[in-house]
Parts: structure tokens; C-alpha cells; sequence
């Protein structure tokens, strides 16, 4: 099974495509989602802290769960949510650590699916599930959120929503899995409590069912009294079905750091924790025990802010401000993100020449669809600017849900974004950009 799943997904993905396009065509890059800026000085000196304490703790092996001063670290973050107050996270039972969120996924997967079990995502979804389900000889199992572009003013919320009939007839008696992203990748979608209190009654007629939940742009949330960050995990009866996962990278500009954790009950974390000590044994335990100590920091006032995860979503709620202009002055309306730090936004007026869907490209499906193309117009011709097509978070059969419209990342320095306005003002608003 292993070598043939591997085989199968042996091609280049959308990420190795963009960034070196980007590089090689001298592009604003605003495609793959990762900070262009250091982390914050407090993140910093924590980690020369953590190298430089003494004895050997952190720089050795740690417990195969997790680095102990970070699953405590992790239990009161979580106990002290008010939202989780009717909850108790026990840092020995009820946390894992792995290598990013995309870790901890492998392992809940490997953990609990067995060959030919199903496992149902909400598309666009990122695409990292799919392939991972795949690489455990899983099926997955693809519901498309419903997609209306044809509104006025334009949020995730409002263009990206459930259809629950579809949800439902998704899910059967072979479902192990059900995988959640919220805040959402691409979109900036946020789950309402009416969605997932929907979701809950449905996957309840499944006790076999266990829902993931991708909570990694957690504290990049732009409204927080309309559209509040929910974890599925806090639904009555769903804390014994849940894997809440998430992880430092979005939240202290560390992605390449991969610290991530899922929080969950015993019997799951256990399984996972089973499997991590034959695979890596543990995670490093340097990068943990930072992550433990820029957790109780980020609780304390910052830049005039109350913590600094109220800096960061006021931070990154200027930003999308200044993107969201940016992309409205140039004709490409924005679909404002309530969370995260991407922009989906509308391309349907744009045209670009034929011959791009002729380009060598080393990751498009065949034929290459129009975001693809027009994601490869815009960064090496016109206006200069790499985006992410999201045809990638859509499997084969919905792949024309993405055409209209492409993803820009504003985890980007102002000087960045400055650059992306002036480039994306040579936009022909008109919409045709084959003329110019
Ligand atoms: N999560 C980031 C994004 O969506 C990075 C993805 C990746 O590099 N695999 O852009």
C-alpha cells in the first residue's frame, strides 16, 4: 500500500510551483502563507532562554506525548478559555505534540484509519488532507461548501456556506473521520455556532465518527463579537469525539519552527502517542519548551494591547484592510476573510491570454484550469503579483468551483503590500488584461 500511494502522489504540489515563479519572475509574493517578518523579540529571546537553561531537559529527549512544560502550558491556555471552562484538559492524558499541525494529523490518521475507512472533507479544503488520507490507504470522501460570488459586499462567511443535505449524505457507517478548518484555509471562513451545532447533531448518529479540528489561524480573528473563534471540541457531548489540533507557526511567526499539539481525550491521544514513539520517537523538545514559554507571555500585555494575541488579530485586521483596498481599487473584489490571513477574491472579469494554459507547469492537473492559469498570468506577467489558485483544495470533480477566483496571503511587510498595490493598479480594470 505504502510505495503506490507514495508513487501516486509523487508530483510537485502547488507550492513548489508558485514560490520559485515567483522568485524567478521578480513577483510580489503573496502566495504560500508564511510570514516574510521575524518573530517577535519576546519568541525570539525565549528560545536562546530555552537552549541556554540549565541541566539537560531542554535540550534532550522529551516524553513522546509532548514536552512536559508544554503540555502544561497547553492544559492552562485551554483551561482558562471561558469557552472551555465546562472542560478539563489534563496536561499527562490529554495533549500531543508533534511537528506542526501537519504531524499531528499524520498521526491521528495513521492512529486510528484503517485501509479503505472514509474520511470526509469540506472542500476547498487544504490540501494536505486528502493526500494524507490517501498515503493511509483511507478514502476521502469530498462536500463542497457552497460557493455564491454574486453578492454586494462580499465575506467568507457569506459566499462560502454549508450545505448540510450533502454533508449529511456524505456521511455513513464508514466515515472514521470528519475534518474541520476553522478559521478556514483558503477562505478566512469562521465556523458560526448554527453550523457547528448542525454538524454536532449530524455526526452524533455515528459513534464511530472522530472529527478533527484544524484551529491553526485561531488568533488571527478579525471580529471576534460577530464571528468568535468556536473549537467544535466545546460542543456539548463532542470533547470525547474531538482532536483539537493547532500550532505555534501562524501565531508567533514560526512556521518553519513546526511545533503543533492536539488537545483531545484520552483514548485518542494515547493512540497517537503509541505511534509517535516508533516514528520520531519524540519531537525536539528546544522548540516545545520555547512555544511553553511564549504561551504564558503571549497572555500579558503587548504594544498596548491587552496580550498579544490582541495585537496580533489587530495587526493582521490592518493588514487585510490594506489588501482588501488594494485588491478593490484593481477591480478584483475581495471576499472579506473573517479569520486568517488569506483573501480569496474574484477574478471572474479578468481575461488573460490563451497560450498560458499552454506553459510548461510543473503541478497543474491537465488541463491546467483558468485559476491556475490566471494565478500563473499574474505572477509572471501581469501585475507581477504570485497568488495561490485554489484549485488545489478541490478535488478532481470540483475543480471548476475554483475558477473563478484566486488566494492572497497579507502575512506580508508593509513594504510588500505597498508594492502589490502599485503592481495590482496596473490591473486593466476594464477587464481585459490581454491588451495591456
Ligand atoms: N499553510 C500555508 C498555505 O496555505 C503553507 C502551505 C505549505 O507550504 N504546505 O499557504
Amino acid at each position: 500500500m505504502a510505495a503506490s500511494s507514495i508513487d501516486a502522489l509523487s508530483k510537485p504540489t502547488v507550492w513548489h510551483e508558485f514560490s520559485p515563479l515567483a522568485n524567478t519572475s521578480n513577483a510580489v509574493n503573496l502566495g504560500q502563507g508564511f510570514p516574510n517578518w521575524d518573530p517577535p523579540n519576546f519568541v525570539v529571546s525565549s528560545m536562546v532562554d530555552s537552549v541556554q537553561t540549565p541541566g539537560t531537559a531542554t535540550n534532550q529527549y522529551c516524553r513522546p506525548n509532548c514536552h512536559l512544560p508544554l503540555a502544561n502550558a497547553l492544559a492552562d491556555e485551554y483551561n482558562e478559555r471561558p469557552s472551555w471552562s465546562h472542560l478539563t484538559v489534563d496536561p499527562m492524558t490529554n495533549v500531543m505534540s508533534s511537528l506542526g499541525c501537519t504531524q499531528v494529523m499524520y498521526c491521528a490518521f495513521r492512529a486510528l484509519l484503517e485501509k479503505g475507512d472514509e474520511v470526509v472533507l469540506l472542500e476547498p479544503a487544504f490540501d494536505i488532507y486528502g493526500s494524507q488520507v490517501i498515503l493511509m490507504g483511507g478514502v476521502p470522501k469530498f462536500v463542497s461548501l457552497k460557493t455564491d460570488l454574486s453578492g454586494a459586499a462580499l465575506t467568507s462567511n457569506d459566499v462560502f456556506t454549508f450545505d448540510f443535505d450533502a454533508l449529511e449524505a456524505a456521511i455513513s457507517e464508514k466515515t472514521r473521520v470528519l475534518v474541520l478548518n476553522t478559521p478556514h484555509n483558503p477562505t478566512g471562513k469562521m465556523y458560526s455556532r448554527e453550523e457547528l451545532t448542525k454538524i454536532s447533531s449530524i455526526v452524533s448518529k455515528y459513534p464511530n465518527l472522530v472529527v478533527f479540528s484544524d484551529e491553526v489561524y485561531e488568533h488571527i480573528v478579525f471580529d471576534p463579537e460577530e464571528s468568535p473563534h468556536i473549537s467544535f471540541a466545546t460542543l456539548p457531548n463532542m470533547w470525547d469525539r474531538t482532536l483539537t489540533m493547532s500550532s505555534a507557526g501562524k501565531t508567533f511567526s514560526t512556521t518553519g519552527w513546526k511545533v503543533g499539539w492536539a488537545i483531545g481525550p484520552d483514548d485518542l491521544i494515547k493512540k497517537m502517542t503509541d505511534l509517535q514513539q516508533w516514528v520520531n520517537f519524540s519531537s525536539p523538545s528546544v522548540t516545545q519548551d520555547t512555544i511553553a514559554r511564549c504561551l504564558k507571555k503571549a497572555r500579558e500585555p503587548y504594544e498596548g494591547f491587552k496580550t498579544f494575541y490582541d495585537w496580533l488579530a489587530a495587526d493582521y485586521k490592518k493588514r487585510r484592510g490594506v489588501l482588501e483596498a488594494s485588491l478593490t481599487a484593481a477591480g478584483i473584489s475581495p471576499i472579506s476573510p473573517q479569520g486568517g490571513f488569506f483573501i480569496c477574491a474574484d477574478t471572474s472579469k479578468l481575461t488573460f491570454p490563451d497560450s498560458v494554459y499552454e506553459e510548461e507547469s510543473l503541478s497543474a492537473p491537465s488541463p491546467m484550469p483558468r485559476d491556475w492559469a490566471l494565478a500563473r498570468y499574474m505572477t509572471h506577467t501581469n501585475p507581477k503579483v504570485a497568488v495561490i489558485p485554489p484549485s488545489p483544495f478541490y478535488s478532481a470533480e470540483n475543480v471548476d468551483q475554483a475558477k473563478n477566483y484566486v488566494r492572497f496571503a497579507f502575512c506580508k511587510t508593509d513594504d510588500l503590500l505597498d508594492e502589490a498595490k502599485t503592481r495590482l493598479a496596473t490591473i486593466d480594470k476594464s477587464g481585459d488584461l490581454e491588451k495591456k
